[in-house]
């Protein structure tokens, strides 16, 4: 005899929320999604803007090249086959990303992958001379290692400084293990099997997730927690781990961007979705151009206005958007002091970027609530 209304309390209806909610729905129970923010969707969700889908926390692009995780979304939307092919501006001067023989060729002139090899070897092996064998110190020394003096210098060192706030010279090497070097002419920045972004948008994929879920906004779980534990038999947990356990032990620490968004009556101001900015002198990181995301060739000059996105990378602040864990030693222990807390926790699964404080994109994240036994 079932005593609570619902089997499962979700707090947070972000894609590891959402994607729970589903299941538990297809599995025949019953669900509460709450979320403490007044839409549905986590990160993943989209304001509109004059008839353009806007990427409000930040720009979301589909890879995976798991096709279970791909055929779940696609049995949800339709994905548009949109493809990244970032570009990076330094001073002015326009190179492709990732580095390819496209940015080679802008680079240094060269048309061949022979040319552009035996320059970046020639670069690589003047740093290796100068390491006299060691290991690479920190990121500056490993980003040499790894593609030579004018890559770095052009589209790595500044912009990674404005992404973390200080000189590559005092990042941990491991922030770059590899840096992916394509001797082809292929701007496609991914090299996952699967890649678009719904057609309808994220906010159809997340209200198709939560369509056999009691959906309440505007909740926070823990104001109300006791009351609302008493509403399932089950609770998963979605939000900052730290914060379910009232920093008891201290925060967790982030990385995070802000963004500015400007609407122009202008029909296409960078003609492409995303341009990394990589000189120090321009403040932003980025500008994302959100019709570039669905809209293509003619369709891009139907709409008269635009809207970009300016994209900043600040130092994080107790109560800002928790972005990007930083995962160094100091939070790598507080997050396992934190999770044997969890563990004690019986009924409840913790899951998601926020739980499990860990960078993830949008494919690892449904991969993982796929895998969850309901
Ligand atoms: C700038 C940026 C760009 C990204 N771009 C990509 C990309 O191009 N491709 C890709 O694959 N991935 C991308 N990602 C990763 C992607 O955003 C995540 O994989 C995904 O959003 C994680 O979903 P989630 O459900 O774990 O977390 P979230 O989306 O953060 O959802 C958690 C939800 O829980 C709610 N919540 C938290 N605490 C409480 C509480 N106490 N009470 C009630 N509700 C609560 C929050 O309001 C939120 O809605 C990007 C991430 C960032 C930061």
């Amino acid at each position: 005899m079932k005593n609570k209304p619902y089997d499962y309390l979700i707090v947070g209806s972000g894609l590891f929320g959402a994607t729970m909610a589903y299941r538990v729905w297809q599995a025949g129970k019953t669900c509460l999604v709450i979320d403490r923010r007044t839409h549905a969707g986590g990160n993943v969700w989209q304001d509109h803007k004059q008839g353009i889908a806007v990427h409000t926390y930040g720009p979301h692009i589909f890879h995976t090249s798991n096709s279970r995780v791909w055929q779940f979304v696609s049995s949800l939307v339709t994905m548009n086959g949109f493809i990244n092919s970032p570009l990076a501006n330094y001073h002015g001067k326009l190179f492709h990303l990732p580095f390819n023989m496209h940015t080679f060729r802008r680079m240094w002139g060269v048309n061949t992958a022979d040319e552009a090899r035996t320059i970046i070897e020639q670069q690589r092996a003047h740093t290796l001379a100068m390491l006299h064998g060691r290991e690479p110190q920190n990121l500056e020394e490993q980003a040499l290692c790894l593609v030579g003096r004018d890559i770095y210098e052009t589209l790595i060192k500044e912009y990674t400084e404005k992404q973390w706030g200080r000189p590559c010279t005092e990042l941990p090497a491991f922030i770059i293990r590899r840096l992916p070097v394509r001797y082809t002419f292929d701007n496609n920045y991914f090299n996952d099997i699967y890649q678009g972004i719904p057609v309808e948008g994220y906010n159809t994929l997340i209200q198709k997730m939560l369509q056999g879920a009691d959906v309440r906004l505007g909740v926070d779980y823990l104001t109300d927690k006791a009351q609302l534990d008493a509403l399932a038999d089950k609770v998963v947990y979605t939000g900052s781990l730290d914060e379910d356990f009232g920093f008891s032990l201290g925060h967790l620490q982030y990385r995070t961007v802000r963004f500015e968004h400007k609407t122009l009556d202008i029909p296409d101001f960078q003609h492409n979705a995303v341009v990394n900015y990589t000189s120090a002198d321009v403040p932003y990181t980025r500008i994302i151009e959100h019709k570039h995301f669905t809209h293509f060739g003619e369709q891009v000059r139907a709409l008269p206005h635009t809207v970009l996105s300016y994209e900043y990378s600040t130092e994080w602040q107790p109560g800002m958007e928790p972005f990007y864990p930083l995962n160094n030693r100091r939070n790598t222990l507080l997050y396992e002091q934190y999770a044997q807390l969890a563990r004690n926790e019986k009924n409840v699964l913790f899951g998601g970027r926020l739980a499990e404080y860990k960078y993830y994109d949008m494919d690892k994240v449904i991969e993982k609530a796929l895998q969850i036994p309901i």
